[in-house]
């Protein structure tokens, strides 16, 4: 007998970008500099020390106390988990399910409504045009939604703005709703909406060590939120959700965290260097507060994507969230001359 899953998920396809072998990847926002061989090495002398015939710490204690230095956050507002999409996860369990509305206002990065409906949830999704900044009538159609979560992410994937804290503020004020804002990219740039949670414990910022810190590899992503919202996460969350080695490799960033900001200058110089140098090839692009940017050439995005391909680049085709667009992470001053010769090229 074979078993059928729940209706429409097949529907659905295992989520991940196209990643055919090519010299220089700029396709999915990771950082372009591997962490320090200091870095490495404490880190394999920090795994040689675990116990691994023993469950690691349960709760990740020493790893959430020292995100708790490291933001300034309340250890019992702080949680963590593989990567930034497993926290939302957990926070769409915790808040979500049938009957319980998700707002997600797009376009945004997709993983935040198939999150939502792996969660069971019915989900509103409040089409923001462009330069894609949520407007108080967006705001207003959010909180006519009656919202259990609303999504907000900035600054915003694929398009690289920044989202207004008062839009935030008022959807905290406004609604009963858990406020998540995906703060992946906020170390390039933006504001983020760290402050309101103070006076609104609605609101949850969400980070992640797999940009800025440059460990997309070793899976860690966190949570700044009010103590309840981290009880509700740990009901939640798998036994031991986070391995020895997971802790370890987020205790050992944390204590190398001043090299991971040194490089944010150079990563945003090169993100404005393509702002500068794509013009003049007759391809617009949208402003952009985080480690890529976003981009309209005249031709086929699809074609483009080719092109670049063709050329050793690796780019993400966005053209189905937003119409003819393509996105490029900022990489090394070298992967972005590639990227910027070849884009001259195929617009020739
Ligand atoms: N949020 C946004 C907006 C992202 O773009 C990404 C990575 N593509 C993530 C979260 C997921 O990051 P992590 O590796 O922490 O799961």
């Amino acid at each position: 007998m074979s078993a059928s899953p729940r209706a429409g998920l097949r529907d659905l396809d295992p989520y991940q970008s196209p990643q055919p072998p090519t010299d220089v990847r700029l396709n999915t926002n990771e950082s372009p500099y591997p962490p320090s061989a200091a870095l490495r090495r404490e880190l394999a002398e920090a795994v040689r020390r675990e116990s691994l015939n023993r469950y690691p710490d349960g709760e990740a204690e020493a790893l959430r106390r020292e995100l708790a230095r490291h933001t300034g956050h309340p250890f019992e507002g702080v949680w963590a988990a593989n990567g930034s999409n497993e926290v939302i996860e957990q926070l769409l369990l915790a808040h979500g399910g049938p009957g319980r509305t998700v707002v997600v206002f797009e376009p945004t990065y997709l993983l935040h409504r198939r999150l939502a409906w792996i969660a069971h949830s019915p989900v509103e999704s409040i089409r923001v045009p462009e330069p894609w900044t949520i407007r108080p009538e967006d705001v207003d159609l959010a909180i006519a939604a009656d919202p259990r979560v609303v999504l907000v992410c900035s600054p915003n994937n694929p398009t690289g703005n920044t989202q207004p804290v008062a839009a935030v503020e008022r959807l905290a004020s406004a609604t009963n709703a858990l406020v998540v804002v995906d703060e992946a990219y906020v170390e390039f740039g933006g504001k983020s909406a760290l402050h309101l949670l103070g006076a609104h414990p609605n609101v949850v910022v969400v980070r992640t060590f797999s940009k800025a810190f440059g460990l997309a590899g070793a899976r860690i992503g966190y949570c700044l939120a009010a103590p309840e919202v981290v009880d509700d996460l740990r009901r939640v969350r798998l036994p031991y959700h986070l391995s020895a080695l997971t802790q370890a490799a987020g205790l050992v960033a944390l204590r190398h965290a001043g090299e991971a900001s040194a490089i944010l200058a150079e990563i945003r110089a090169q993100r404005n260097r393509i702002l500068a140098e794509t013009p003049a090839m007759g391809v617009e692009t949208f402003p952009s507060e985080a480690n890529f940017v976003l981009f309209r050439p005249p031709k086929p995005a699809m074609e483009v994507w080719g092109g670049l391909l063709e050329r050793g680049v690796l780019v993400r085709d966005v053209s189905d969230s937003v119409p003819g667009c393509l996105r490029v992470t900022a990489g090394t001053r070298g992967e972005v001359d590639r990227f910027l010769e070849a884009l001259a090229e195929v617009m020739r």
